[in-house]
């Protein structure tokens, strides 16, 4: 056995279950593992390492940043802040932008800017608000969200969970529909649901979803944390049924694979609800990540990665459709955010993980039956060609 994950094992909660590798070093696409094998990295930390690992821009930005400032909390001003903003809000047609670190910290901020909407701007009664989101939904790991999730093993033994949360079908918008009261702040909805699976729903469905919120004046907000920056083929995953949110939530790939960054952002009349003391965070929004989120931001656009991730995610998709097991029932998704469904009749996906790591691709499974496969944006169609070869011979020596 290896004596870091024995370490690991000792010392560390157990509240994943890691593929039996130690990455010790990466660089763009690739990763190493404490024997200097080198990997494809198909899973790129959850979409957080969108432009490869260590892109260069960033890196810079970042040691350029630490000459400087790093964190003086936002009790002060300072100047890096602002122009991150401006550009994410300009980038997103947003307004304005409260930032936070994690994921799940954005979403919290979302729920709480709904709420005191409901109460502040459309008239609900206080204590009364009611948020829906959808079966199969993920938003992280807090309390509340978890209280948000139809996930038995997210919610078993952690309750009890804050009132006002309700869920409805996914895919289905006479089901939101239905589901309206007036009390109803806001609909928080997945563009694609990435942790249940590369779930994609139709054509159209955000796009109905935007109109029955605007009828019944409740708030749409996109979590595109996983969805947003490119991954899905356009900068957000929103743009491809021209929805514009009314609050949309960003993290991920924002941290440009360093730190973690996250961001809510909304129109004017949703953010204007917090006042001084009403919501923060010690490190949302400091300088240093402020500096690597907007060259993250920079070189999403400069590179093009959106458009590179709907040319090869139709390409990558295309090439796995082509592989001719009869254990892969479906090969889904959208841009570089792609799912292949595992009869579980044949193989678990944990299985087909770990034959892909013997070949020298790192993925996750998600769920028992979906391996996902999600590699750095800036990968390349000969990078893409050297990957389906990998996988083949893994998903031979299967059968
Ligand atoms: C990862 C993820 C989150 C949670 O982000 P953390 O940074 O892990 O808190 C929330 N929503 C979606 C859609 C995600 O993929």
């Amino acid at each position: 056995m290896n004596k870091t994950i024995d370490k690991e094992k000792q010392y560390c909660a157990q509240n994943y279950l890691p593929l039996p590798v130690v990455i010790v070093r990466g660089r763009g696409i690739h990763v190493w593992d404490d024997q200097g094998r080198r990997y494809i990295d198909m899973m790129s930390a959850y979409s957080a390492v969108s432009h490869g690992h260590l892109h260069p821009r960033l890196v810079s930005a970042m040691h350029t940043q630490l000459t400087q400032l790093a964190v003086v909390s936002r009790a002060f001003h300072s100047d890096k802040l602002a122009p991150f903003l401006e550009k994410a809000c300009e980038l997103m047609g947003m307004e304005r932008g409260l930032p936070m670190n994690t994921g799940a910290e954005a979403v919290e901020t979302a729920i709480k800017a709904a709420r005191k909407w409901a109460y502040t701007v459309k008239g609900v009664e206080l204590n009364k608000a009611e948020i829906i989101a959808c079966e199969g939904n993920f938003h992280g790991r807090t309390i509340a969200i978890v209280g948000l999730s139809s996930e038995k093993q997210y919610r078993d033994g952690f309750g009890p969970f804050p009132p006002g949360l309700k869920r409805v079908r996914y895919n289905d918008p006479a089901a939101l529909e239905e589901a309206i009261t007036p009390n109803t702040a806001a609909f928080i909805v997945e563009p694609i649901q990435g942790e249940n699976g590369i779930v994609v729903p139709d054509r159209g469905y955000l796009q109905r979803c935007a109109e029955i919120c605007k009828k019944h004046n409740v708030l749409l907000l996109c979590d595109e944390i996983q969805t947003g920056l490119g991954r899905t083929g356009a900068m957000l995953a929103c743009n491809h049924d021209n929805v514009i949110p009314d609050g949309l939530i960003l993290g991920k790939a924002l941290g440009g694979g360093l730190l973690p960054v996250s961001l809510f952002l909304s129109k004017r009349e949703l953010m204007d609800v917090f006042e001084p003391g009403d919501h923060g965070s010690t490190f949302g929004g400091n300088p240093l990540a402020c500096v690597v989120g907007l060259e993250a931001l920079n070189v999403l656009v400069e590179k093009q990665l959106p458009k590179q991730a709907a040319d090869l995610g139709e390409y990558f998709m295309a090439r796995l459709k082509d592989l001719p097991h009869p254990f892969i029932k479906e090969i889904r998704g959208r841009g570089l955010l792609i799912g292949m469904e595992i009869d579980p009749n044949y193989f678990t996906a944990r299985q087909v993980c770990e034959a892909l790591l013997t070949k020298n691709i790192l993925s996750k499974e998600t769920h028992d039956t979906v391996v996902r496969f999600a590699p750095p944006l800036v990968i390349t169609k000969a990078e893409i060609d050297t990957a389906i070869d990998s996988i083949e011979s893994a998903l031979n020596s299967l059968t």
